[in-house]
């Protein structure tokens, strides 16, 4: 299998907001990529410059940081559905795709859509979040630092500028080479810009000693929280019923959480949210995770604090009613 490390470069509304075309706020402009093998031995690289339709102007902030210019791309470049048949036929059959951070999946088939490019990626579309692979190995696994940053703390040579996609990409997969993909590579992500389409193709990702699940889609937010399965108390270990210590419920950002206990497996912290895809579908992103008596307390304590801000915020209420 090949690693397929990649870096987009892309532009926004140079006017802002309003002259945004919502279904493509960023538009491509630029696709580098490196490609390695399973010893993370370099077996080629793409690098190519799109010809921008959407946006025909750089945004202030993209041209400030970018080392090329509208000319450079309307003289170099190709269209787009040309740039990403040949990417992606590049990548070959076998390959799993890095990135740094969790977007660049996400607006490639953003902009596959746009361009009406059939979207074959295989779903789940799993991948390397290379930022959170870092932050894990050398940081505290939740904090995100930019590229740059990495490649300073890990001492490599930095003999080439920043923000082009081709030496973003060869930036990255030096940092590739220095991650143990033996410890962490069991870590890969879901991109979930497509999501499931039936409840038979829900996904179940189990890494050990956590579960993520991705439900299907549904019509209203409502009805994806209230859903049986997403609200599931089955063990992900060993799929028996487990005893529900707090019943799952809603804290003020909208995040859910419940705590469960498996006969077998001991205490489980679950945490979902309600997250809306391009089409306004509802979907949930369930965490379910082998706890101690310390997770455990965390959670008592979220709801402890969530009754009281209840309580407050009912006061205020019928204080406020009264007043009228
Ligand atoms: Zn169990």
């Amino acid at each position: 299998m090949n690693y397929i490390v990649f870096d987009l470069e892309w532009n926004q509304s140079p006017s802002g907001k309003a002259a945004e075309q919502s279904i493509m706020p960023f538009e491509i402009i630029q696709i580098g990529a490196v490609k390695l093998d399973e010893n993370f031995e370099e077996q080629g690289e793409f690098s190519a410059y799109i010809i921008p339709v959407a946006y025909r102007k750089l945004h202030r902030k993209v041209s400030e940081i970018l080392g090329v210019t509208m000319d450079d791309l309307y003289e170099q470049g190709r269209p787009f559905s040309e740039v990403c048949g040949d990417f992606l036929e590049w990548c070959g059959e076998d390959y799993i795709f890095c990135t740094w951070g969790s977007m660049d999946l996400t607006e490639l088939q953003r902009n596959m859509a746009y361009h009406n490019v059939e979207n074959n990626l295989p779903k789940p579309l799993l991948y390397y979040d290379l930022q959170k692979l870092y932050s894990l190995e050398y940081q505290d696994g939740k904090a995100r630092s930019t590229l740059q940053h990495a490649i300073e703390e890990l001492n490599i040579v930095q003999d080439e500028d920043y923000h082009m996609a081709d030496s973003d990409a060869r930036y990255t997969a030096k940092v590739l080479g220095r991650l143990s993909m033996d410890r962490f590579g069991k870590f890969y992500s879901v991109d979930t810009y497509r999501i499931p389409s039936s409840r038979k193709e829900e996904y179940h990702l189990d890494f050990g000693n956590y579960e993520k699940y991705i439900s299907k889609g549904f019509a209203k937010r409502e009805t994806a929280a209230a859903d049986r399965e997403v609200r599931s108390c089955m063990c992900f270990k060993c799929h028996k019923p487990m005893k529900r210590l707090i019943k799952w419920f809603a804290t003020n950002s909208k995040t859910y959480y419940g705590l469960f206990m498996c006969e077998e497996h001991g205490l489980v912290k679950g945490r979902f949210k309600v997250k809306q895809t391009d089409d306004d579908k509802n979907y949930a992103v369930r965490i379910l995770k082998l706890t101690d008596e310390e997770g455990a307390e965390k959670i008592r304590l979220r709801q402890v604090k969530e009754r009281e801000h209840r309580r407050a915020a009912r006061k205020k209420h019928s204080a406020a009613g009264k007043a009228e």
